[in-house]
């Protein structure tokens, strides 16, 4: 490997790995600039961040929604399947009874991030005509896209989760999408593109980047200004790879569900982001297959465990870091013909789920017997944050706030 003396006169690694631009970024202070001027897409963003709502210790939130279906059975029901939401219940709180707000698939889950029982006619593969959970909470705390993200299992028809068509919202306050099949959000699309796969920076390479910082934040130069840039492409560039580690090597049953899992969690220890919804989907093989179905919990249970190993290690995220998992609804009481499971017969085991929370401002090993709905999370979130949701009409679950 080669070295070359850095302006402190100590020698470092020329190699792009993380110790060196971490080091490279606090010296120039790119990571300080990174949520508005470094990350061009994110330029929208001009008001400052309001940090906490009054007395709240929550900064960001992690939402998981096990979309897909899944009954209380396999996953409260069968703690040994779950031992990662076991213990995550154990440490915060547990609602037995929540209430879902429509049983197809898409609507189910727009629910959630709405805040609304989308029972109007959402139709597959178009956008609520409310706002979503991202859109509040950019427009209110005046955030910019890369603080706000989706990661999915289910390709493209989620992209429609990251904002709806409310004509106060909509696109300019829409989360940025991540899939492991790739990059959905057209601005971040570009920006790969640019860059491409990262490495270390050569001198021809240094140069485009420089050329593409200048023109997209339209720099003056001059020497220190040009150092910053290079720095923050590096950041840049080392977090594209970041972003992806350990996720296009992922295979079989559940494969979807882990990737966006890892997306959110390389999200997490990377950007630090404010809030990051997850989108899981492959527990729907249940159709078909049983023991398919709970293969695809245990591997997501065990996505949600890695999740908050990293939130646990890490100082930053420790106490600061909200986690909230459901599945969209259940799944019929008995077995189909084909020892499968689908979603249709109305019972309770469909209509209503199990799921937890966990932060520091939630309560610890509480458990909740009464109804709540699934459409309380995005005023739940709202209200962590200090934005309201405004059009939901979710209650904020006070019965977890400590
Ligand atoms: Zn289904």
């Amino acid at each position: 490997m080669t070295k070359r003396r850095n302006d402190h006169g100590s020698e470092e690694p020329r190699r792009l790995d993380r110790r060196s631009v971490l080091r490279a970024a606090a010296a120039t202070g790119a990571f300080g600039g990174l949520a508005s001027a470094a990350w061009p897409m994110g330029s929208l963003g001009a008001r400052a961040f309001t940090p906490l709502a009054p007395g709240l210790k929550t900064e960001r939130v992690v939402l998981v929604v096990m979309a897909g279906g899944v009954r209380s059975r396999e996953t409260f029901g069968s703690p040994n399947q779950i031992p990662n939401l076991v213990q995550m219940a154990r440490e915060g709180t547990l609602f037995t009874r929540l209430r879902t707000a429509n049983l197809g698939h898409f609507g189910a889950s727009m629910s959630i991030f709405t805040g609304i029982s989308e029972a109007r006619g959402i139709r597959d593969n178009t956008r609520a005509p409310d706002p979503t959970l991202f859109e509040y909470i950019r427009k209110d705390l005046g955030l910019a896209s890369n603080e706000v993200w989706v990661t999915t299992a289910g390709g493209a028809q989620q992209v429609n989760y990251s904002y709806g068509l409310h004509p106060e919202y909509g696109a300019r306050f829409g989360a940025t999408i991540l899939d492991g099949d790739g990059i959905f959000n057209e601005e971040f699309k570009g920006l790969v593109q640019r860059y491409g796969v990262p490495r270390p920076l050569d001198d021809e390479r240094a140069d485009q980047v420089r050329e593409l910082r200048r023109t997209l934040r339209g720099d003056r130069g001059g020497r220190d200004e040009g150092r910053v840039a290079e720095a923050r492409a590096r950041v840049e560039s080392y977090i594209l790879s970041e972003l992806g580690r350990g996720v296009t090597e992922m295979r079989g049953a559940g494969a979807g569900d882990a990737k966006a899992l890892r997306l959110a969690r390389n999200l997490l220890s990377v950007f630090k982001p404010k809030l990051i919804g997850v989108v899981l989907q492959d527990a729907d093989i249940a159709h078909g297959s049983f023991n398919g179905y709970s293969e695809v919990v245990r591997r997501a249970d065990a996505g949600i465990g890695e999740l908050l190993e990293t939130i646990r290690g890490d100082e930053t995220l420790r106490d600061s870091t909200a986690v909230m998992v459901l599945p969209e609804f259940g799944r019929d009481k008995d077995l189909n013909a084909r020892r499968g499971l689908d979603h249709g017969d109305g019972s309770d085991d469909l209509r209503f789920v199990h799921g937890a929370v966990w932060g520091p401002d939630f309560k610890r090993g509480k458990v909740v017997k009464d109804d709540h709905r699934t459409i309380d999370m995005t005023p739940t979130i709202a209200h962590l944050f200090g934005a309201k949701a405004k059009f939901s009409k979710g209650s904020v679950m006070k019965a977890a706030l400590g």
